[in-house]
């Protein structure tokens, strides 16, 4: 997996179960990446203060600082991708953990390949676009396609990986109605289907970032039962 030249991407694995932390160890470096850990909270947040993280998978049930803790300390320092990865298999802890940031959630036991698949795919939606510069703007909302830059008024706004790649599935199709099940499959792939509280609780993240009054979106509108729509659609001749 690791190409000559090419830093290996660092994965930071916080749970407190030994075996366990010692599995997701290998498996991570058998994926090529270089794995760093951490049994509990305290200790994460000392490593994100101190080395740059591009992945934490993170354990909710921790002793002393509990994963949603941990949650809550990132959003306000530079933002790695966060995957949960919890015993909890129910829907509002997905939820939430997606509410406070995660970029994904996985419910144990989940196999090395699942994990790592899981991995490649936020740390994609973290890679620059390359192509032709394009700009798109709705209401105050500008994004800049070719540097991955998304400003209100203008003021530059953080966005998570894969807030941005969703965002940028709406703008580059401005005008548009683009599909729950289309969304779903460009952002998080074929097996998201059906998950719509994903796009609904990213949608909401979005507009709290980015519109006036979240509660009535001028930039990411709504339309009824499809899907949503980033400006306003052409005017007709
Ligand atoms: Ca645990």
């Amino acid at each position: 997996m690791t190409s000559i030249g090419v830093p290996q991407r660092r994965v930071l694995i916080v749970e407190d179960d030994v075996p366990l932390r010692s599995a997701l160890l290998e498996a991570v470096k058998q994926g090529g990446f270089q794995a760093l850990a951490a049994p509990d909270g305290a200790a994460a947040v000392k490593i994100l203060e101190d080395v740059s993280i591009d992945v934490v998978l993170l354990d909710i049930g921790l002793p002393f600082v509990n994963g949603w803790q941990v949650l809550s300390q990132l959003d306000a320092q530079q933002v790695p991708a966060v995957i949960i990865i919890s015993a909890r298999g129910d829907e509002r802890d997905k939820i939430r953990a997606l509410d406070m940031g995660a970029d994904d959630y996985l419910a144990k036991p989940f196999g090395a390949e699942e994990l790592l698949a899981r991995v490649r795919a936020v740390l994609r939606r973290s890679e620059p676009d390359a192509g032709p510069s394009l700009v798109v703007r709705a209401e105050d909302v500008t994004i800049d396609l070719a540097h991955h830059a998304v400003f209100r008024g203008g003021r530059e706004i953080r966005l998570s990986p894969t807030e941005y790649v969703l965002l940028a599935e709406l703008a580059k199709n401005a005008g548009t109605v683009m599909e729950h099940r289309k969304l779903l499959r460009r952002v998080w792939g074929p097996a998201y289907l059906d998950e719509r509280n994903y796009l609904r609780t990213f949608v909401q993240r979005l507009r709290a970032k980015l519109e006036a009054n979240p509660e009535v979106p001028r930039a990411i509108v709504t339309v009824g039962g499809r899907g949503y729509r980033f400006g306003e659609p052409p005017v007709p001749d």
